[in-house]
């Protein structure tokens, strides 16, 4: 065993302001979905461009929440196909199974790993009606070529953003791309955190509607207001079955901090991402796929894939690393490879041969804001020692 500290897989950087403003909420007597909650959806477009981007944001407790309400205002039901990645976290296809769906996993393309657009139009039917790209690790997914397959077939794009704030395409921020909206995730170790959290974005004024409704029980107090200038303030309608997915202002309260801080997070991750890129030369690895040229990559995770000549296994190389006190994961155990899904369509490894060797060979690197340039030396050097 190691005789330094462990180094985790990922911690979130809460600083005094964060600290501060949950502090503040709590005295305030205000706890629940509150000024707080709106004031992160205001800021949150401002971060993505200000109001006069059209764009609606619809803070939620989690990003699995903000896809299924995407979905169920998009009119996603029993019948429908939807297309996504079986490269990614079970949330992103589970909530086309919540609405009755069903699902269609397709191949990564090696370049990005992220969904293979060829893979997708091949993958399309007359019960087709959404893409569901997932930016795997921070890279954007191949988004022009996915909005222009889906304009010839008539389909809906939602983004699976959860790794992806702040990322680039064609140099704008995903958040603000001509697909139909875009989730975030503010799990505890996401790229921006508030504990659990989400946010649905969008430029479709409709949807946001239904989404604001969806999110809270279904209730409305728009059918009131069309007859009467002053509604109650005890006054709603129930218009849906909803749900409750509603953001606490605790945890916006956190999210109003952590997002001032998103860039300065962006640019340590990506420094992290640099110095593994030097410090980890001359070893059998392929390390992860860049952002093109004048793009950004949120760098939410480092995955390195393992040379056919590397002297060790992919599940050995993580016990050693864990042996030396560094702790390291796998993103992901592809769905094909999940009982549930497996079964359910008769998956085989075969049919996504470029996903289940990049799992094979696959390990996630620790990356966030609060390693020190010694600690990331620490995390090459041990891999010096297992693989050189
Ligand atoms: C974390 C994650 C989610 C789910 O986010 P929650 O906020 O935990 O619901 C969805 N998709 C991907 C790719 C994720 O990594």
């Amino acid at each position: 065993m190691s005789a330094e500290p462990f180094l985790p897989f990922a911690l979130p950087e809460i600083g005094e302001e964060e600290i501060a403003e949950v502090v503040d909420t709590l005295r305030s007597g205000w706890i629940t979905t509150g000024p707080k909650a709106r004031r992160f959806e205001a800021a949150f477009v401002d971060y993505l461009g200000g109001p006069g981007t059209g764009l609606h944001a619809i803070a939620v407790n989690s990003a699995t929440a903000g896809l299924h309400l995407a979905l169920e205002a998009l009119g996603i039901g029993p019948g429908d196909e939807v297309v996504t990645t079986t490269h990614t976290f079970t949330a992103t296809a589970e909530v086309v199974r919540y609405l009755g769906a069903d699902v269609v996993l397709v191949d990564i393309d090696p370049a990005t790993l992220c969904i293979d657009p060829a893979a997708v139009e091949a993958a399309i039917t007359p019960r087709t009606k959404a893409i569901v790209p997932v930016h795997y690790g921070g890279l954007a997914a191949d988004m022009p070529r996915l909005l222009d397959i889906a304009a010839r077939h008539g389909l809906k794009v939602v983004e699976d953003a959860a790794h992806a704030l702040p990322a680039t395409v064609g140099g704008a921020l995903v958040g603000t791309l001509a697909s139909d909206a875009t989730v975030f995730s503010f799990y505890a170790n996401k790229t921006i955190t508030t504990g659990e959290g989400g946010m649905l974005v969008t430029r479709d004024a409709e949807l946001a509607r239904r989404a604001r409704v969806m999110r809270l029980h279904g209730m409305s107090r728009d059918a009131f207001d069309r007859f009467t200038a002053k509604v109650p303030s005890w006054y709603y309608e129930i218009v849906a079955p909803g749900f409750k997915y509603n953001l606490t202002d605790i945890a916006a309260a956190l999210g109003l901090h952590q997002l001032r801080r998103a860039d300065a997070f962006q640019q340590r991750r990506a420094a992290i991402a640099r110095r593994y890129g030097e410090l980890l030369q001359g070893l059998p690895l392929r390390l992860p796929p860049q952002a093109p040229p004048g793009e950004r990559h949120a760098w939410h995770l480092y995955p390195v894939r393992l040379a056919d000549d590397a002297p060790l296994p992919r599940d050995a190389v993580i016990e050693r690393l864990f042996e030396a006190g560094i702790g390291c994961s796998v993103h992901y155990i592809p769905l094909h490879l999940q009982p549930y899904w497996r079964d359910r369509y008769g998956l085989v490894p075969e049919q996504f041969p470029h996903s289940q060797r990049f799992y094979e060979r696959t390990l996630s690197l620790p990356i966030y804001t609060r390693m020190s340039d010694a600690d990331v030396q620490r995390v090459a050097q041990a891999l010096h020692r297992i693989l050189g």
